[in-house]
């Protein structure tokens, strides 16, 4: 989508599709925004390395992000970095040429771990798991060689409910993927500012700003089963129940230790009736009400709800 192109000059369909994406963009600033504010992700002076595979997620993170640099009230800088794991046929120009055409400082780091990890893993076994670690080791590595305050990458709402739902369905932990944490060395911060995004949305933007998307599948990987299989029933319960995924997300926000059944993070040897009535107090034998999602609040102003997206 040309953004620059002049209003008057434009059809009535252009206009359109042009007053979607603009609506689109504004809907994406405002999630990146609450994200960064509400975990306090970038501060003044942050320099803010910027995780870019050539996917449509991290294209749309940098874009957003250069975008809130322009606005934002505060200082903060942004050094992209591609991680170029000499996977047979990456199409090396393509990121370098793209990020040049922006003017935007970056990093290529040409790491060949697609040999280490072919090497080393037996024929038939799922690679992600060397090749994440290994990638992680290297993006930390550089971020301390750039002297990067903040590592961020792009993950969106529905990852996080997938690993949520892979974590409780194979690992046995209630455990998602958090917007903001601390390395495992306790010396990097890790961002993910594209936390409340829809990743329809991502895709709609992605597909508007023509991304010169470079295929995940290079390393002839299986893509992870068991996580296609969750990301189908998160979708399918969004097509069927409007309103479920956002309430599911909000209950990661929501969390009642109190009612849950973990003796580490509520005292329950120790519960006893001491007389004092609480407000929220459980009624215990009560089953709860739960009243129908709101969708007008929930889906107010979503840009999908402006017939025909100009980015479909
Ligand atoms: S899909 Fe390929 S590149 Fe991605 S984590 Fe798995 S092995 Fe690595």
């Amino acid at each position: 989508m040309n953004t620059t192109t002049d209003h008057a000059a434009l059809s009535d369909a252009d206009k359109k599709a042009q007053f979607n994406f603009n609506k689109l963009t504004k809907w994406l600033r405002h999630a990146v925004g609450d994200a960064i504010n509400d975990f306090n992700m970038i501060e003044p002076g942050d320099r803010v390395m910027v995780c870019l595979s050539g996917g449509k997620d991290s294209y749309t993170m940098l874009d957003i992000l250069l975008g809130l640099q322009r606005s934002a009230p505060i200082d903060f800088s942004i050094v992209a970095v591609n991680l170029d794991q000499k996977q047979p046929g990456f199409p090396g120009h393509v990121l370098p040429e793209y990020l040049a055409s922006l003017g935007v400082e970056y990093r290529i780091v040409e790491e060949d771990t697609y040999s280490i990890v072919k090497r080393v893993v037996p024929d038939g076994k799922t690679t992600c798991g060397l090749c994440s670690r290994l990638r992680r080791g290297i993006l930390y590595r550089v971020a301390d060689e750039l002297g990067a305050t903040k590592i961020a990458l792009g993950h969106h709402r529905e990852d996080i409910l997938e690993t949520l739902f892979l974590n409780m369905f194979h690992g046995g932990k209630l455990k998602a993927m958090p917007p903001k944490l601390v390395s495992d060395d306790g010396r990097h911060v890790v961002i993910r500012p594209l936390a409340y995004c829809r990743e329809k949305d991502i895709v709609r933007y992605a597909e508007a700003r023509q991304f010169p998307i470079i295929p995940c599948n290079l390393c002839g990987s299986q893509p992870n089963l068991q996580r296609q299989v969750i990301g189908d029933m998160i979708a399918d319960w969004d097509k069927r129940f409007p309103g479920r995924v956002e309430n599911m997300f909000r209950a990661l926000q929501n969390v009642v230790p109190t009612h849950l059944a973990d003796t580490s993070l509520y005292d329950f040897a120790g519960a006893r009736a001491d007389g004092v009535a609480r407000e929220d107090g459980d009624k215990a034998f009560d089953s709860e009400t739960f009243s129908e999602p709101n969708r007008i609040n929930i889906l107010a102003n979503r840009p999908d709800d402006v017939a025909g997206c100009g980015a479909d």
